[in-house]
């Protein structure tokens, strides 16, 4: 593509009048997306595990590291001042993009992972008593299981479930009757990483607030493919990962409410969280720092900001509608082939098709699609209790992001009639 073209398209993918995304213009920003794997053209359909870095991205990186690489926070000279406005522009830059009210709701992470750990030590840990309840779902990822186990354990406390049924759509009557004096927050996956399914989340917020319980929502494979307004949803705290929106890894945020987050104590104890430190006592440092211990992830948060900054320059409802239009092709497709059956078919499905075929275990599948060049994961996803619900394994999952096209689908679909031909 000339630099013209190329411009002239870049234009066609900013917000605007709706018109369909030109998605090889989108492509040709990430420089992955033009390698081949195994002799072929790369199909990259592993979105949910992690998506690919467009080139503004690595050039955030690299120019921090060249140009202005310092520690945060702690000097008066001009690198670590420019790197200090660097780290704290990422934040207001996230702030913005979720519109959270202030950019110190934003406290940097390692990850959603991270994020889900952080409340659960530092917000339930010293709220939950014996006989207390948190109110989980049945299609959790394990970061939204484990440690809520761990902190209920260790305080008497019960973990309850929201039940689904085989369509991977959670019960809301059952979520009601679960709601009770006893539950002292619910946190809930807002897409599901294993089966697509978007929950009702603004209608199960406003329930669980109408009884002034709080929520927390799993976002790690929101952000990257529709926009969130944290303020309209109205929940308390929201976990998210760059890396599953176009960021570097080893960095992600927690937005929590700042009335919230003052109350809480620190998660871990260290450098830049605190005021003032004797032997007999230290008082903590303000908001977001006081959860922010050691030297941060300062360059994975520029990067971050530089994902932030390359979203919001493109046109999201264009590409929303594109990749609805993929994802809904795929599962066409899928449903059609022969000895491939969908687990689970939420009504609300989006970015993920979850499937097993009948001739071959799912790491078979996914280890002969490879040599097509198609990325997909194989096995649990790290929802164990998911498989345990459909009673398999494991399952092949294809998950997408706007840069994927039909094209692509096309080429799974060859790819899975070679795994038939090879096994049935
Ligand atoms: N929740 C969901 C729904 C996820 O998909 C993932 C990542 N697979 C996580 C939590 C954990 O995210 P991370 O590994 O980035 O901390």
């Amino acid at each position: 593509m000339t630099t013209t073209s190329r411009s002239e398209a870049r234009r066609a993918n900013r917000p605007g009048p709706r018109r369909a995304p030109d998605v090889e213009a989108l492509r040709a920003d990430f420089p992955i997306l033009q390698r081949t794997v195994q002799g072929h053209p790369l199909v990259y359909l592993d979105n949910a595990a992690t998506t690919q870095k467009p080139r503004v991205v690595i050039d955030a990186l690299r120019r921090y590291y060249e140009e202005i690489n310092a520690n945060v926070h702690r000097a008066v000279h001009t690198l670590s001042e420019q790197a200090t406005a660097a780290y704290e522009g990422a934040r207001a830059k996230i702030q913005r993009f979720v519109n959270a009210a202030e950019p110190h709701e934003i406290v940097f992470v390692r990850g959603t992972t991270e994020a889900i750990n952080l409340v659960a030590q530092s917000f339930a840990r010293p709220r939950l008593r014996a006989g207390d309840e948190i109110l989980i779902s049945a299609m959790e990822h394990h970061s939204n299981i484990v440690p809520w186990q761990m902190v209920t354990a260790e305080r008497g406390a019960t973990l309850r479930v929201i039940p689904m049924d085989r369509s991977g759509t959670l019960l809301l009557d059952q979520y009601r009757d679960l709601l009770t004096e006893r539950t002292r927050l619910v946190a809930l996956v807002h897409v599901s990483n294993s089966l697509g399914a978007r929950n009702p989340v603004a209608q199960m917020i406003r329930e669980a607030k109408a009884r002034g319980i709080p929520v927390l929502l799993d976002g790690a494979q929101v952000l990257g493919h529709h926009r969130v307004d944290v303020r309209e949803l109205g929940c308390d705290f929201y976990a998210f990962s760059a890396h599953k929106m176009f960021g570097p890894t080893g960095i992600g945020g927690l937005y929590g409410r700042a009335e919230l987050l003052e109350e809480m104590p620190p998660f871990q104890g260290g450098g830049d969280m605190i005021r003032r430190v004797t032997f007999q006592e230290t008082t903590y440092a303000a908001l977001p720092h006081k959860f922010e211990a050691g030297t941060p992830s300062i360059a994975d948060a520029v990067g971050f900001g530089a994902a932030v900054d390359y979203l919001a320059g493109l046109d999201r409802d264009a590409l929303e509608a594109h990749e609805a239009d993929v994802v809904a092709y795929a599962v066409e497709q899928l449903e059609a082939l022969l000895g491939v059956q969908l687990i689970g078919r939420p009504a609300d499905r989006t970015g993920v098709v979850s499937f097993i075929m009948d001739c071959a275990h799912a790491h078979d599948v996914g280890t002969i699609v490879d040599q097509e060049g198609v990325a997909i994961r194989t096995g649990h996803h790290c929802t164990q209790p998911v498989m345990d619900f459909f009673g398999v394994p494991a399952t092949c999952r294809a998950s997408f992001a706007f840069y994927n096209t039909r094209a692509e689908v096309d080429a799974l679909v060859r790819a899975l009639a070679r795994v038939r031909k090879v096994f049935a």
